[in-house]
């Protein structure tokens, strides 16, 4: 039998009634001919309150014990969509993690697969089992430790799955017909596309387009699965949603194909530090050691060339990383400067910003965008404060009162609404 992998996210696992619905939709492609491995999210909320509860609990938590209680999210919506398609007359059962098995790394939280083994699913299939809910975000390391993914990923496991099991296709069901050109959300001008080329989604999950997780794009391109996003709220057919899928099915080519947002960012400044070889090993080696995900950074080349004070050429250096790391940010710069590591004279935080990028394949072979860009930004007094770039993509680091506006802006100046 051809395999299908459908995932289910967690507005579309809700309640018992969005359950009912998604094991509908399950059921249509087992009576279309399909052996159907279904991977399920926690219910929405529900991974939230159960991190809350472990911060609540334990401020610096063992990661062994928090992925234990997060991960447990899945284990009831994988039950009760096992027990709601039995109760359709679909022959179904629910996988955790560890019974798969779905073996992983041991880092906690963040965990990477190494292995999903076919063998105990196969054989329940081969005994005519039809559907197997497997629950998504979890799997268990070489100790035998329960492990997660990092948030959003059961969309990961779903297309670990498809490419374990050579899968026809994997469909990420969620609460969205598909992808657009940005968060729908945002602004109504948002156009579904039809397709998006690997590149150009794996650069927008990355910059914080949260419909995918990023991981899940990097495999999808690596092991080539069909991957496509659908809305699990409406009717839906073969043709629906958007597909994911490489550079040379694409018709449609325009040089910006999408804007993403990432809320929640962080500006942190050490100012008056010495311009030395070696510096920024000495600056960015305790943040990574201490777990914090640096994302933009400048060093100013500043006229601060010498400064008597400092007995030296002097500089600042700036970066950005997720506000949730600023408190551990801060703290490996103190201990740094404190074991004489680093000097500096003042570090400054900003929590108040937000990033905002343009990205699309037609920058390779396009100047101008980033003009472009920032014309648009500036025609609103919008005020840039970090700028990042790579071949398909250009980002900048604004206020975060901004955001909204500055998405609806750039969608504008690069004409997404329309197709043309
Ligand atoms: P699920 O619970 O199904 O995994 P998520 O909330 O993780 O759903 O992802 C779906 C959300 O992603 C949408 O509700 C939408 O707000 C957001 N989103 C951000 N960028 C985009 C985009 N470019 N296209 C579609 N949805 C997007
Ligand atoms: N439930 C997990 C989360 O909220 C995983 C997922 O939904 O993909 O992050
Ligand atoms: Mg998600």
């Amino acid at each position: 039998m051809p395999i299908l992998v459908m995932k289910f996210g967690g507005t579309s696992v809700a309640d018992l009634g969005r359950i009912a619905n998604a094991a509908e939709k399950v059921k249509r492609e087992v009576e279309r001919g399909y052996d159907v491995i279904v991977i399920v999210s926690a219910m929405s909320g529900k991974t939230n309150e159960l991190v809350k509860w472990v911060n609540d609990t334990s401020g610096f938590y063992d990661a062994r014990e928090y992925d234990a209680v997060v991960s447990s999210g899945e284990n009831v919506t994988a039950g009760l969509m096992a027990l709601r398609l039995q109760e359709m007359g679909i022959s179904a059962r629910s996988w955790q993690g560890w019974q798969v098995p779905i073996n992983t790394t041991s880092a906690h939280s963040a965990a990477r697969f190494e292995s999903i083994p076919r063998d105990n699913i196969d054989a329940k299939f081969a005994e005519g089992f039809k559907v197997a809910v497997v629950a998504g975000f979890q799997g268990v390391s070489p100790e035998g430790r329960i492990t997660t993914l990092g948030r959003g990923g059961s969309d990961t496991t779903a297309v670990a799955f498809a490419a374990a099991f050579d899968a026809e296709r994997c469909d990420i069901y969620t609460d969205v017909d598909g992808i657009y050109t940005t968060d729908p959300r945002i602004t109504s001008k948002a156009r579904k596309l039809d397709k998006i080329s690997f590149e150009e989604m794996l650069e927008l999950a990355s910059l914080g387009a949260k419909v995918l997780q990023t991981r899940s794009v990097e495999l999808a391109m690596r092991y080539k699965v069909r991957l496509r996003v659908l809305s699990s709220f409406d009717e839906t057919d073969e043709t629906s949603g958007t597909l994911v899928c490489d550079e040379e099915e694409i018709m449609e080519s325009k040089v910006v194909s999408g804007v993403a947002h990432s809320r929640d960012e962080a500006k942190i400044t050490l100012f008056t530090i010495e311009d030395r070889p070696g510096i920024a090993a000495a600056i960015f080696g305790p943040l990574a050691d201490a777990g914090v995900n640096v994302d933009m950074i400048v060093q100013n080349i500043s006229e601060k060339d010498y400064d008597a004070a400092h007995a030296g050429a002097v500089t600042d250096m700036t970066f950005s990383c997720p506000v949730d790391q600023v408190a551990r940010a801060k703290k490996a710069m103190e201990e740094a400067r404190a074991e004489g590591k680093i000097k500096y004279d003042e570090l400054i935080i900003d929590t108040d910003v937000s990033k905002v990028s343009v990205v699309g394949i037609g920058m390779r072979s396009h100047a101008g965008v980033a003009a472009r860009m920032f014309k648009a930004l500036s025609a609103e007094n919008i005020n840039i404060k970090v700028i990042a770039t790579s071949e398909i993509k250009i980002s900048v680091l604004i206020d975060r009162r901004y955001m909204e506006l500055a998405v609806q802006i750039l969608h504008d100046a690069f004409a997404l609404d329309s197709a043309a």
